[in-house]
């Protein structure tokens, strides 16, 4: 697909059910794909088996359905595509960007202490630049059950966000060779995310705010796999009641428990239209009301809220979805 068209992507990892936060970043980016003539595209994250079995049937067709939004063409299923994922790797290999990275974390742990500043328990530690192997073997990509790192090298980063405005990152700083296969033979969240984004011809990605870091990696594999990296449009996270994130786990808020409830889907549009214009009220709207009242600009000044009062889910608020 060209870059011709714009599409954006609604990616959700079936590892948990979906919630009211999830629910606000989903419907902003449908309405900005739909106001903005994007094509918008559906992909299942399921590259972590394990917690996509236990988590069940998320019924995420359902809700989607539930909540108006429509997505274009086929979704793309992650765990169909390993060898697609396999392929970028030996992309990567022939490049000499990635390499076998086979230690355990406790030898991480120590690399990272033997360099000798000391450090506050919240900064960042990156992967050693001392456990990168000397050129030779390491640096290939055998499909072999090990870790693969990629070489990131040092150098600002700079993230021009459409929503969240610039920020600039030092990934060598950070995060350091960071994980790109895993040792149970998948691919890392980062290099499934940046493969499919590519295949997909997304040359929009909406998503929260907790995921605009990554975008400084994101942008590097982009630019290591031949590809433009795409826009990027991170937006405000909902907290819960009390201040924390809204977890997955929060079953009281889950989608598809307020479907089973009987609430009214306007309302829960009205709720997300609330938090992104910082409305003090809200009130039912359908999916083209819903439209209307999202922008570029709305999304920027959200931010500019958020920055100093991030949106929260206050308990009348939940009490308001329910008074139908
Ligand atoms: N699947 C990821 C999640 O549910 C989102 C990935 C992305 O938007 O880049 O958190």
């Amino acid at each position: 697909m060209g870059r011709m068209h714009r599409c954006s992507r609604i990616a959700p990892s079936p590892t948990g059910p979906l919630h009211l936060g999830n629910a606000c970043t989903f419907l902003v980016n449908w309405a900005l794909a739909r106001n903005l003539g994007w094509r918008l595209v559906l992909r299942i994250e399921d590259l972590d088996r394990d917690r996509a079995a236990a988590a069940g049937d998320t019924g995420t067709a359902e809700i989607l359905a539930w909540l108006g939004i429509d997505c274009d063409g086929e979704p793309v299923v992650q765990s169909e595509r390993i060898e697609s994922f396999a392929a970028a790797m030996g992309h990567l290999a022939r490049e000499g960007l990635v390499y076998e990275s086979p230690h355990s974390r406790s030898e991480v742990r120590e690399a990272q202490e033997a360099l000798g500043a000391p450090h506050a328990s919240d900064a960042p530690r990156p992967f050693p630049a001392s456990l990168r192997p000397a050129p030779g073997d390491a640096w290939r990509f055998a499909r072999r059950d090990v870790n693969h790192r990629m070489r990131i090298d040092a150098g600002d980063e700079r993230i021009d966000d459409e929503a969240a405005g610039p920020h600039a990152f030092r990934p060598a700083e950070v995060t350091g060779d960071f994980l790109v296969w895993t040792k149970s033979g998948i691919p890392s969240y980062q290099l499934a995310v940046t493969v499919d984004d590519i295949a997909q011809g997304v040359t929009d990605v909406v998503r929260g705010n907790d995921l605009l870091p990554s975008a400084a990696l994101q942008s590097r594999l982009h630019r290591a796999l031949g590809a433009e990296p795409p826009r990027w449009w991170h937006l405000p996270l909902v907290l819960d009641a009390d201040g924390t994130r809204m977890a997955k786990r929060a079953g009281a808020c889950s989608l598809a428990s307020l479907r089973e409830a009987g609430v009214d889907p306007d309302r829960v549009r009205g709720l997300v239209a609330s938090w992104a214009r910082g409305d003090a009220r809200p009130e039912p709207v359908g999916p083209d009301g819903f439209r209307a009242r999202i922008d570029p600009n709305i999304l920027r000044s959200w931010h500019a809220r958020a920055s100093v009062s991030p949106p929260r889910l206050e308990e009348r608020s939940l009490a308001w979805l329910h008074d139908s």
